[in-house]
């Protein structure tokens, strides 16, 4: 049996053990002015077309959560459902515990070759993608969305990918809804330290997943602006150095174009608001630090739109856009896109 099957065979063994239990702070740069990006449907974006990724994020929604700011607590009463139901397609395993003793959790679906990590709220008080996590993982419990479409689509992913996301890497952060966790420590500058009982579990985590995708799923500044009108930031996109260097190995590469397929699927919904963040390397990110480890890892940070101040709007679009990149990772579409289509995302900047 090759390595990485027998190794796929202990992932799924350790994340099936345990029953249902369970931004960095830097400030974008101004850069030159936007360019108009190829349609939702070109190459290396959602290959299945914006309108299926808008209709999963409204039909998949977990209406539990309404508000942007929730507690742990809240957040699995909310997913409870969707665990328990579909057939087990869920699988819930704790990978660590928080300061406070809170158990961290990661929710693995699909039982294809390519693992897929995603991990939001490690910043405890940016929620966006966790509210999008929890709709896309009820989704994969077997929430009717999307019709038959969907269904199709959730049967390729399922069966393409091992999807692993934990939603709120930092639960005693989310409790007071601030940035850092309970020792007052920004768990997205532990990466090399691990002092973070938070960073060491997703550092363990990936370590025993070997991931071939990640997404790093913040919220950021919501002052940002980009492109030549100025308008706010709703969507950033980061393929972070693997080095200090900036070189463009083969991970960053293909991070590159998986938010280049992001960022094409984003601009037709949010034209001349979909940025690039700022690219000073940081080695104490977890970025960074899982590209130098090979694994493409792309950063996804909301922004503002307005009249959204519960983020509801931007974690719909979330959800679609992630669907997309799934897609495009599972199909291989994702090598498809064009690389300029990011390098050309004007980077946000305060006004
Ligand atoms: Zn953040």
């Amino acid at each position: 049996m090759p390595a990485r099957s027998v190794r796929l065979l202990l992932v799924a063994g350790l994340l099936s053990a345990a029953a249902a239990c369970g931004g960095r702070g830097r400030e974008a740069r101004a850069a030159s002015a936007p360019r108009s990006v190829v349609p939702a449907a070109g190459v290396g974006a959602a290959p299945f077309g914006a309108d299926l990724g808008r209709r999963v994020a409204a039909e998949a929604r977990v209406g539990a959560l309404a508000r942007r700011r929730f507690t742990q607590a809240a957040l699995w009463d909310a997913l409870g459902p969707a665990l328990r139901a579909g057939g087990g397609a869920l699988r819930v395993t704790e990978v660590g515990r928080s300061g406070q003793g809170r158990a961290l959790r990661a929710v693995t679906a699909g039982e294809g070759r390519t693992v897929v990590l995603l991990w939001s709220q490690m910043h405890g008080d940016e929620s966006t993608a966790t509210m999008a996590l929890a709709d896309l993982l009820a989704w994969f419990a077997g929430a009717p969305a999307g019709g038959p479409d969907g269904d199709a689509l959730r049967a390729r992913l399922s069966a393409a990918l091992t999807v692993v996301a934990v939603p709120m890497l930092n639960p005693d952060g989310a409790e007071r809804f601030r940035r850092e966790n309970a020792a007052g420590l920004d768990v997205n500058r532990d990466a090399r330290r691990q002092a973070t009982p938070e960073g060491r579990a997703l550092a363990r985590l990936a370590d025993s997943l070997r991931p071939a995708f990640a997404f790093n799923l913040h919220d950021h500044d919501t002052r940002l602006v980009g492109g030549r009108r100025g308008r706010p930031v709703a969507v950033s996109l980061l393929a972070p150095a693997a080095g200090a260097d900036g070189a463009w190995g083969p991970a960053r590469s293909a991070a590159r174009l998986v938010a280049a397929g992001l960022a094409a699927g984003l601009a037709s919904e949010l034209p001349g608001r979909v940025a690039r963040y700022d690219d000073a390397y940081t080695p104490d990110a977890f970025g960074e630090w899982m590209q130098a480890r090979g694994v493409a890892t792309v950063l996804v940070e909301a922004g503002a739109l307005p009249g959204d101040g519960e983020r509801q709007r931007l974690r719909a679009l979330h959800v679609a856009a992630l669907l997309g990149a799934l897609d495009a990772i599972a199909t291989g579409a994702w090598r498809g896109a064009d690389a300029g289509v990011y390098d050309r995302l004007p980077a946000g900047r305060l006004p």
